[in-house]
């Protein structure tokens, strides 16, 4: 058994609205434990969105915090809580940081250049705490940690170097991809992020929109909600959870839109489910 908890679940930019927030404004961040970590003292974080600083308020503030997190990319709703993130700005805490280079450029520069003036008053390299960036290849890299995590990266299409990931942990297998490309016709993608998602126990997708929607935004690098069902099928996925919902999905579209899937589903024993800020899942 593993625990997922989801602290923020949309796409693009932050939008807390009286309309949303059943589903939540906070963008990309989930959080993944072993059921063996029963103080939850090893989070393995699934990117750095504002739903960090929600994830934040539940961490000490002693120095004592460690976990590793696994960033997709370096758009800004993937990596905007990090310099919020006040539990690693204490003397001897510690985050490692894996994800994509691009074009040449290693994570720790493009992080480093990010994080610093003038977009944000203080440098990495000023917290008090420690943030190590590693590097990961499709390899993948085992974690020493409750539950002995594997994580597999795999480089997935959307507008810049963007990883899913794969992560084995307590016997089950999580898969994330949160900004995926979808093709034209909704039924095509590599044969290796059908390996990634193969057999998982969930799979967290983007399904930012509608196909009607995507008609207008093919090539901003997102998926429809018949994209994710397809590779959910094809990889015989037991849970897809759709994720990065867009910023003006209220809450009753999004409650729609998951019935209407979870109906289509129905016959096949694929379960569905939007992804809701706040909520856990024991997997
Ligand atoms: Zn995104
Ligand atoms: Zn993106």
């Amino acid at each position: 058994m593993a625990r997922l908890e989801f602290f923020g679940v949309r796409g693009s930019h932050p939008t807390p609205r009286l309309n949303n927030l059943k589903f939540g404004g906070n963008t990309s961040c989930v959080v993944l434990y072993s059921d063996t970590d029963a103080n939850k003292s090893y989070p393995i974080i699934l990117d750095l969105g504002t739903g960090l600083t929600v994830f934040a308020g539940q961490q000490p503030l002693d120095g004592s915090f460690r976990g590793v997190a696994f960033l997709s990319h370096l758009h800004f709703d993937h990596i905007q809580g990090l310099p919020f993130f006040a539990p690693v700005d204490r003397a001897g805490a510690q985050l490692v940081i894996y994800g994509p280079s691009e074009n040449g450029i290693s994570l720790a520069e493009s992080m480093g250049v990010l994080i610093g003036s003038p977009y944000f008053p203080v440098m990495l390299s000023d917290l008090s705490g420690e943030i190590v960036i590693g590097t990961i290849d499709e390899n993948g890299i085992d974690l020493d940690q409750p539950g002995h995590p594997k994580v597999f990266p795999c480089l997935v299409d959307h507008t810049n170097a963007t990883f899913g990931y794969r992560i084995e942990i307590d016997g089950k297998v999580i898969v994330y991809i949160p900004d995926h490309q979808a093709p034209s016709d909704n039924r095509r993608t590599k044969d290796s992020v059908l390996e990634l998602c193969q057999s998982a126990d969930i799979l967290i997708h983007d399904a930012q929109y509608t196909n009607e929607e995507f008609g207008e935004k093919a090539h901003w690098g997102h998926s429809t909600y018949d994209f994710a069902m397809w590779i959910a099928s094809r990889a015989m996925v037991k849970l897809l959870v759709f994720f990065h919902h867009d910023p003006r999905r209220s809450d009753h579209e999004l409650e729609a839109i998951e019935l209407h899937y979870q109906e289509l589903a129905g016959p096949s024993g694929l379960r569905v489910l939007a992804a809701r800020e706040g909520e856990a899942l024991q997997i």
